[in-house]
Order: structure tokens, then C-alpha cells, then sequence
């Protein structure tokens, strides 16, 4: 009795050891999967996201007059698996670390994240298109100096194959194939040791 008078006088003394929320702060680790995040300028609209996402959270619909589409987390179903996140070829897709989901019952279809992103024309057709984002492109091309990622993100397909194959024409040009030929010249000469 006395032992236990003992632990109960001192923890009266020292007070609470637990965490104080909900009345005050509480730890946050940095890590931890809380509410999924969409960056509206780096979402291209694959629907990657979409299809990997186990609890269909997810939504991508394309606006009725074409320029563009709208892409929705339905915060409620999400089940914080970080699938979206893995398999967005951009970034665009996050998982913060923010867990405050607690929410009055009349809100719970309230608790969603909508963008609505408009196609922008190709620079070289004028077709409607999600350009690339520009640090992917930046990303992308970072090998090879002779593509201008700025100008080749806001071509569509057909245009950057056409962009393509002109490159490619000039990279066989008489010039260049003098060059390469002098090359091959050099390196078929005769070794001396
Ligand atoms: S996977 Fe990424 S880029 Fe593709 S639609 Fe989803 S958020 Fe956008
Ligand atoms: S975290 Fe998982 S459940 Fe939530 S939106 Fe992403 S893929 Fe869907």
C-alpha cells in the first residue's frame, strides 16, 4: 500500500507523461501517410494514379468541351496506401504527412481535393495537350544538350516524332558523315605499342 501511495503521490506531482492532445501539440512523425496531395501543374492526366488506387479514391474526367480534364481525391475512401504517390511518372502525386481527418458527419462529401487543368495548343500543330511539366522535361533531356527540353514538352506526339526525325536528318547530314567517316578512319588505324 505504501509502495503504491508512493508511485501514486509522485505521478500527481509530475503530472500527465502521455501526449496532451487534443489540448495541446502532439508529435507528427515526418513520414507518416496522411492526407494525399495532387500539384495540379505537374499532373499530365494519365490516369496512372487512378488505376493503381485500391480504394478508387481517385477520379480523372475530362471537362464536356475538351479543354481539359478535372482530377479528384476523395479524401473518406482514401486508404493512405501511397500507391498513387509510387506510380505518378511526375511527382505529381504526394502523401503529407497531415492526419487531422476528423470531420462532423454532414462534411464527410466535402472532404475531397478537385483541380480542374486546361490543355494548352501544341506549339507546333496547335492540337490540345497536357504540355510536360517543365522539371521533368529538364529531367528527361538532361542528357542530351541537343534537344531543347522547353520547346520539345509543349509539342505533341506527332509533332515531336516529326521534330525527331528532323534532328535526326541533320545528325546524318554530308557534313556529319564526313565527320563520323574521319572518325572511323582514325579509330581503324593501325595500333603501335
Ligand atoms: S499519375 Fe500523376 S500525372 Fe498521372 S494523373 Fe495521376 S497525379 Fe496526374
Ligand atoms: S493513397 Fe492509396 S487509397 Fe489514397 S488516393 Fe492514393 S492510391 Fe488511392
Amino acid at each position: 500500500m505504501a509502495g503504491f501511495l508512493k508511485v501514486l503521490l509522485r505521478n500527481v506531482l509530475e503530472g500527465p507523461s502521455t501526449d496532451p492532445f487534443p489540448l495541446g501539440k502532439t508529435f507528427t512523425p515526418e513520414r507518416l501517410r496522411g492526407r494525399a496531395r495532387v500539384d495540379p501543374e505537374l499532373c499530365m492526366g494519365c490516369g496512372i494514379c487512378r488505376n493503381s488506387c485500391t480504394a478508387g479514391a481517385i477520379n480523372i474526367t475530362p471537362l464536356d468541351d475538351g479543354s481539359g480534364y478535372t482530377i479528384t481525391i476523395w479524401q473518406n475512401s482514401c486508404c493512405l496506401c501511397a500507391s498513387c504517390r509510387h506510380y505518378c511518372p511526375t511527382g505529381a502525386m504526394s502523401i503529407t504527412n497531415d492526419w487531422h481527418s476528423a470531420h462532423p458527419e454532414e462534411e464527410k462529401f466535402n472532404r475531397l481535393e478537385r483541380h480542374t487543368i486546361k490543355y494548352e495548343p501544341c506549339a507546333g500543330c496547335g492540337t490540345l495537350i497536357r504540355p510536360v511539366p517543365a522539371s521533368l522535361a529538364r529531367r528527361l533531356y538532361a542528357a542530351t544538350p541537343e534537344i531543347d527540353p522547353e520547346k520539345i514538352r509543349r509539342l505533341c506526339p506527332q509533332c515531336r516524332r516529326q521534330e525527331d526525325a528532323s534532328r535526326n536528318a541533320g545528325v546524318i547530314s554530308p557534313t556529319t558523315t564526313e565527320t563520323v567517316a574521319a572518325r572511323e578512319l582514325t579509330s581503324a588505324a593501325p595500333t603501335t605499342y
